[in-house]
């Protein structure tokens, strides 16, 4: 449930909290086609597509960052008992992300920072936790980075008006008692986190999205967020989530994300891929393909 590995002298560790068939792929991936997916079917079943079910694997997953003293949260995915109702698999969670972070050494008191992709319900959940009558700062001790644009274009109410709600009740519950209690830090591309974190833009899925950016002794490490939601959009770029609310430049953000990756041959840590949860972008012909990790 928890992997690790070294980026330089960073040390990465990978925190589990669900995965599992849930997504038919129309909804997931409306671009793709059934006729596209049954011809990459080699490589992607059954660690992202089952075809018995014809269900896309969807993974939620977080990222710790250990570097120097700095202990750093990498997105919060969906945390526990926040009504989702609607929204099965996020409803009302019980899972162990808080015992597997203590195993993983970043005991919620001993975070110094989290860092957001993006604010979607499922990568702001546990910035809170339900305590003494109301969500609570789960890391008491840290400052929370916020992608300002993504924190403006909620709190002026856009997100409900564009019929495209991701952000979701999670807003309420798990951004803005974060900002009520002074722990905010307002994010732009360009900015360095915990002296090891840089900032780049990645807008597109959302108005706001950033990647971070690890550079450690020669080794490269990439927190790509929702870039991709899934590898078989790294074979085929033009490819969009149905979250993504701007198309094009989603579009744009994910050839550029992947070129710079191939290129420099950065280790790519997204939310929500399949076992083994990440890997390299290597060039093949004139486009690209997936290198699983090994862990
Ligand atoms: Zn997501």
């Amino acid at each position: 449930m928890i992997d690790t590995r070294m980026i330089g002298d960073v040390r990465v560790t990978r925190i589990h909290e669900y995965s599992g068939p849930t997504h038919d792929p129309k909804f997931l991936l409306p671009d793709l086609s059934q006729e596209l997916l049954e011809s990459n079917r080699e490589w992607m079943s059954p660690h992202h597509w089952i075809p018995l079910m014809n269900k896309l694997i969807l993974t939620v997953q977080l990222w710790v960052v250990h570097a120097g003293s700095n202990i750093i949260v990498v997105d919060t995915g969906v945390g526990n008992r926040k009504p989702r109702e609607g929204m099965a698999r996020m409803h009302n969670l019980n899972s162990l992300v808080l015992e597997w972070l203590e195993a993983a050494g970043a005991p919620p008191d001993k975070v110094t920072h989290v860092a957001l992709t993006h604010l979607h319900m499922d990568h702001v959940g546990w910035n809170t936790r339900w305590l003494d009558g109301r969500w609570t700062p789960t890391f008491p001790n840290a400052r929370y980075y916020l992608p300002q644009d993504d924190f403006l274009f909620c709190e002026s109410g856009r997100n409900k008006q564009e019929g495209l709600d991701v952000f979701g009740a999670s807003f309420e519950d798990s951004v803005m008692p974060i900002v009520d209690a002074g722990m905010s830090v307002m994010l732009k591309p360009g900015m360095e986190i915990g002296d090891c974190l840089q900032v780049e833009d990645a807008r597109g899925h959302s108005p706001g999205q950033v990647a971070f950016r690890i550079r450690s002794r020669g080794e490269e490490a990439i927190f790509s967020g929702d870039i991709c939601h899934n590898p078989i959009q790294i074979v085929h770029p033009e490819i969009n989530s149905g979250y993504c609310i701007w198309p094009d430049q989603a579009r744009k953000t994910r050839m550029e994300f992947l070129a710079s990756s191939a290129d420099r041959e950065t280790l790519v840590l997204p939310v929500h891929f399949g076992n083994p949860y990440a890997g390299f972008v290597r060039r093949e012909g004139a486009g690209f393909r997936f290198e699983p990790l090994l862990w």
